[in-house]
C-alpha cells in the first residue's frame, strides 16, 4: 500500500518524492526500486524513512549517473535497507571511485576543497551495471542519455520518462546561465531525442514532473545554442583559453564564488570548445605558454 501522504503518485505504480534531487519510486507488490538518492546521508535516511512508512522495502537502487546529488544517499539507504544498487556502466566506476569526479572537474590531483559533499560522495558498490534496454524483471526500461555526464540513463516505466540532469528547468536555466555538460554535443542529441519521445509524464530530476516536456527542452536547447554563439563571436580574434572562459562568464554576468563553481563552468565550457574544434569551426594552437583560439573562416 502506498499512501499519497509523502510520497506523490504519477502512474498506476510510479511516485516520487519531491525535493532538490526529485526522487522516483517505482513499486512492485510490497517491494520497491529507488530512482537517485539525493546529496547525502540525511537525504538518503530521509527517503528510507518515506519509504518505509509508506511500507515498501527498498530492494533496488538504480543510480542514473555518478554525480553526488544523485548518489550521496546510497550508502546510507544500502546500510539501512540491504538494497542492490544498479547503475549504468562507465557511471558505476565513477559511483564505486567517487574521487574521479573532483579529478575529472580539476584534471589533476584535486585540493581538498574539491573534496566537498558536492563534488565527491561516499563509495559505493554497484551490485549490477546496466546496459541499454528491456529489464523483463522489473519491466521497466533503461534509456541512454549521455551529454550531462558521460554515460547517464534514464528509466521509462509504464507512460512515465525519468529524464535524469538531461533537461533543466527554465528557472535553473536562468539561474546558472550555462547548465553543466561533460560533452554538449551528446547534450543537444540527448535532448532532440527527448523533444521526439512521447510519454504521458516527464520526470526530470531538478523540476516537478510535467506532461508536456518540449518547451523545456526548447529552453535548454536555446541556453546551449546561446553560450555557443558567444563563443563564436569572441573568438573571430585569437584569444586564451583563460580569457575566453573568463569573457563568456562575464558576458553572461555569471559571478563565481567558489573554486568549485569556476572549474564546473570552466569544464563545462571546454566541452563546447571540443564540440567547435571537432566541428572546424575553432583553430587551437600555442603562443607564448598558452593555449589559443580561433575562429576558422
Ligand atoms: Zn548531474
Amino acid at each position: 500500500m502506498c499512501p499519497e501522504r509523502k510520497l506523490v503518485k504519477i502512474s498506476r505504480n510510479v511516485y516520487y518524492i519531491p525535493g532538490r534531487t526529485v526522487v522516483g519510486v517505482i513499486v512492485r507488490d510490497d517491494w520497491c526500486m529507488i530512482v537517485d538518492t539525493g546529496i547525502d546521508e540525511d537525504y538518503g535516511r530521509r527517503i528510507a524513512n518515506i519509504v518505509g512508512e509508506a511500507g515498501l522495502k527498498i530492494r533496488y537502487i538504480f543510480n542514473t549517473h555518478s554525480h553526488a546529488d544523485h548518489i550521496g544517499g546510497n550508502t546510507m539507504i544500502i546500510k539501512k535497507t540491504g538494497a542492490m544498487l544498479l547503475a549504468p556502466q562507465i557511471e558505476s566506476s565513477l559511483i564505486e571511485n567517487p574521487v574521479l569526479e573532483p579529478i575529472l572537474l580539476y584534471g589533476s590531483h584535486p585540493h581538498r576543497k574539491l573534496h566537498s559533499k558536492f563534488v565527491m560522495a561516499h563509495p559505493s558498490r554497484v551490485d549490477k551495471t546496466l546496459t541499454e534496454g528491456f529489464d523483463r524483471e522489473l519491466n521497466l526500461g533503461y534509456v541512454q542519455l549521455p551529454g550531462h555526464s558521460f554515460n547517464m540513463f534514464g528509466l521509462t516505466v509504464e507512460d512515465v520518462f525519468f529524464t535524469a540532469d538531461s533537461v533543466f528547468p527554465e528557472n535553473l536555466v536562468s539561474k546558472f546561465k550555462i547548465i553543466y555538460h561533460f560533452n554538449v554535443r551528446e547534450s543537444v542529441k540527448t535532448l532532440e531525442k527527448i523533444k521526439n519521445s512521447s510519454y504521458s509524464i516527464y520526470v526530470p530530476s531538478h523540476s516537478e514532473p510535467v506532461s508536456s516536456i518540449s518547451s523545456m527542452v526548447e529552453s535548454n536547447l536555446k541556453s546551449i545554442y546561446s553560450v555557443r554563439k558567444i563563443i563564436e563571436e569572441i573568438s573571430e580574434k585569437a584569444i586564451s583559453l583563460e580569457d575566453l572562459i573568463s569573457t563568456v562568464l562575464s558576458e553572461l554576468g555569471v559571478i563565481v564564488e567558489t573554486s568549485y563553481m569556476y572549474f564546473l563552468y570552466s569544464s563545462a565550457l571546454k566541452s563546447y570548445i571540443s564540440w567547435l574544434v571537432d566541428e572546424g569551426f575553432l583553430k587551437e594552437y600555442l603562443e607564448d605558454g598558452k593555449v589559443m583560439y580561433v575562429r576558422v573562416g
